[in-house]
């Protein structure tokens, strides 16, 4: 349960939970070359991973269109080709690319921190934010201004904790001994 992978075990074509893998049932019509008894170590482009492939790939655009559709337009009223910024490129763990595929949690938390933005805007956001001048107790300042003030290495520090607790090494702030 809660588990999108394929097992070719598991027998229960009629059940089909929205985001489950749906390959036993689909397959049923395709014949007896696929199903339990057929070899292992089927080549790469089997039907069963090129079908794994192409499910994986709708998936992720349809999440990112569903979040899309539910942020949009543009602040400036665009529908057109609309992407997904981060706000403030400073508090970015991962690329956008990456957080469709990553668990709820995570997506939220990063999500949290993005908006829509259509092409032209996105472009001229991008331009601004890589011309911010540089202030001390950022990431940017300790990383590509190589600054390691006492402000600094604490944002440095506070963002690798972030990404750590993103990635679910840690779970929550830090207590405090007593
Ligand atoms: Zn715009
Ligand atoms: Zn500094």
């Amino acid at each position: 349960m809660g588990n999108n992978s394929c097992l070719r075990n598991q027998r229960s074509p009629v059940r089909i939970r929205p985001g489950a893998c749906n390959l036993e049932t689909s397959l049923l019509t395709v014949g007896p070359t696929v199903g339990p008894s057929a070899p292992a170590g089927r080549p790469s482009t089997s039907p069963h991973r090129q079908y794994h492939r192409d499910y994986q790939r709708q998936w992720i655009a349809d999440r990112r269109q569903e979040w899309i559709d539910a942020h949009g337009p543009c602040a400036c009223g665009s529908t057109d080709g609309l992407e997904v910024d981060h706000i403030d490129p400073e508090q970015k763990a991962m690329e956008v690319s990456a957080i469709w595929s990553r668990r709820a949690e995570v997506r939220a938390v990063e999500l949290d921190k993005c908006q829509v933005l259509c092409r032209p805007c996105h472009e001229k956001k991008t331009f601004k934010d890589r011309h911010v001048p540089r202030q001390h107790g950022t990431v940017r300042m300790y990383k590509r201004g190589k600054c390691r003030c006492a402000e600094c290495r604490q944002a440095n520090t506070d963002y690798r904790r972030q990404l750590k607790i993103n990635s679910g090494v840690l779970v929550g702030p830090r207590r405090k001994h007593v």
